[in-house]
């Protein structure tokens, strides 16, 4: 294999250079040698023969390959030895073979050396003082931006009110979920198997790797190139194991629906709340609706029928159907196809971006509507692809007629978060918005802090 036609990276116009003359009839001892040399060569004193002899005969090749991809294309001001480290580490964990359809090889080669993620940021202008200061009121909405700074314009908490209007909604909010799965007097309640969600898993997580664009694989520490596999990730959200801590995240997540939520009178707003001050009265708050009677079983409940994610990549997916008075046998794929990519993207999310909920009002903009933003955005795609390839319908749902998922399913959900991450994406442009996500270059999101 020699000169083979360039790799270009979605829209991004990123067209990268394939040409393994150097490395094309190497034999495995050649091969090893090329990579060693030319580690020495852009880092001298860079050593890797004893980790290099721990590749298999593929992984000699696979290093041989990317390293001729790497170093033909490397930019000024890459950092090598931060790259020659990257490539080892995929190439022990990658099942990629130079010859791969879809220059599958190349894009994972040359995402894995950190090659792609630099080009993908130095190709992104900065954000204007202007725009900063839009999004200002949309990450914290209990402050303003005056022409001196910024300034709190809440008054003090009123946690009468807060206690009130977050008890009455979450407790409608939990008792629909679970009514929402109640199969009726005297019927059984029917399950779908784990092995199919694994069956759907794989085929997801191929989907986001390659179909999605450059910026999910240009991660080099994303699960995508580092061995990650969705299908043996999974469980069953029945399985969850109900601890404190999950059964109080559980409501500070529905909380932030709750309290933004305008179809629950908007409790944050009736009492002056403030992300940013009022987390530990929220958190006391949550405590003590957990402590009611029969509150700790139903939010139990909840848990046992909502997906979830760990921060270990395990990923729960719920396997009981709901009552076709609930939804119709389509539209549960379609909805179980969505939640898959939902919980798989909170994976796919780089640690840097999910630090920064931390430091706005509104966090769930960051723990939930970027990744439902993205959600609805893949889901559209994949969709509109599902809705003219009847195999797909099969590959990624299993129903021979792909009828359309409901129009609530194609746009963002998470409520007020998600109009959030909208309004933000809609200001900076969805490529701001993927590098910040998938990148961690938060720098093209707009934080204060
Ligand atoms: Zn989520």
């Amino acid at each position: 294999m020699g000169p083979q036609p360039n790799v270009s990276f979605g829209q991004t116009g990123i067209s990268l250079k394939v040409d393994f003359t150097p490395v094309a009839s190497l034999s495995k001892e050649q091969s090893s040698t090329y990579v060693k040399e030319t580690c020495l060569k852009l880092v001298p004193g860079k050593d890797v023969s004893r980790r290099l002899s721990t590749l298999d005969d593929e992984g000699q090749l696979r290093m041989a390959h990317a390293m001729a991809l790497y170093e033909s294309n490397r930019v000024p001001g890459s950092d090598d030895a931060q790259a020659i480290e990257w490539l080892l580490k995929w190439g022990r964990l990658s099942k990629a073979l130079p010859g791969d359809s879809g220059q599958r090889f190349e894009r994972e080669a040359l995402s894995a050396s950190g090659l792609v993620k630099r080009l993908l940021i130095n190709g992104l202008a900065p954000l204007t003082d202007k725009t900063v200061a839009e999004l200002e009121s949309i990450y914290s909405p209990a402050y303003v931006s005056t022409g001196t700074g910024t300034v709190r314009k809440t008054p003090p908490l009123k946690i009468g009110l807060l206690r009130n209007g977050l008890f009455r909604g979450l407790t409608q909010l939990v008792d629909g979920q679970i009514a929402y799965f109640e199969p009726g007097k005297g019927v059984k309640l029917q399950r779908d198997s784990m092995d199919w969600f694994k069956e759907q898993a794989t085929h997801v997580q191929d989907y986001v790797k390659f179909e999605c664009g450059p910026y999910p694989l240009a991660n080099p520490d994303s699960g995508l190139l580092t061995g990650y596999e969705l299908s043996t990730h999974l469980e069953s959200t029945e399985a969850v194991q109900l601890n404190d801590r999950r059964l109080l995240g559980y409501l500070l997540n529905r909380a932030q629906v709750v309290g933004y939520g305008s179809a629950y009178g908007k409790p944050f707003a009736t009492a002056d709340f403030d992300g940013l001050r009022d987390e530990d009265a929220l958190y006391d708050l949550m405590g003590e609706l957990l402590r009611k009677p029969g509150m700790r079983d139903k939010v139990g409940r909840c848990l046992q029928l909502t997906g979830s994610h760990s921060s270990d990549g395990t990923i729960r997916m719920n396997p009981v159907i709901p009552p076709e008075t609930s939804i119709g046998r389509t539209e549960l794929r379609w909805n179980q196809l969505r939640t898959l990519i939902h919980e798989f993207l909170h994976h796919l999310s780089h640690p840097d971006f999910n630090d920064k909920a931390d430091t706005i009002g509104h966090g769930q903009i960051i723990d939930e509507g970027f990744v439902d933003m993205i959600t609805a955005i893949i889901f559209r795609q994949l969709a509109d692809e599902i809705g003219k390839k009847p195999e797909m319908a099969e590959r990624f749902l299993r129903i021979k007629e792909p009828a359309k998922p409901s129009a609530r399913q194609l746009t963002t959900g998470y409520a007020e978060a998600g109009k959030g991450a909208d309004q933000i994406t809609g200001k900076i442009g969805q490529d701001r918005a993927y590098a910040g996500f998938f990148l961690g270059a938060t720098k093209f999101l707009g934080f204060k802090k």
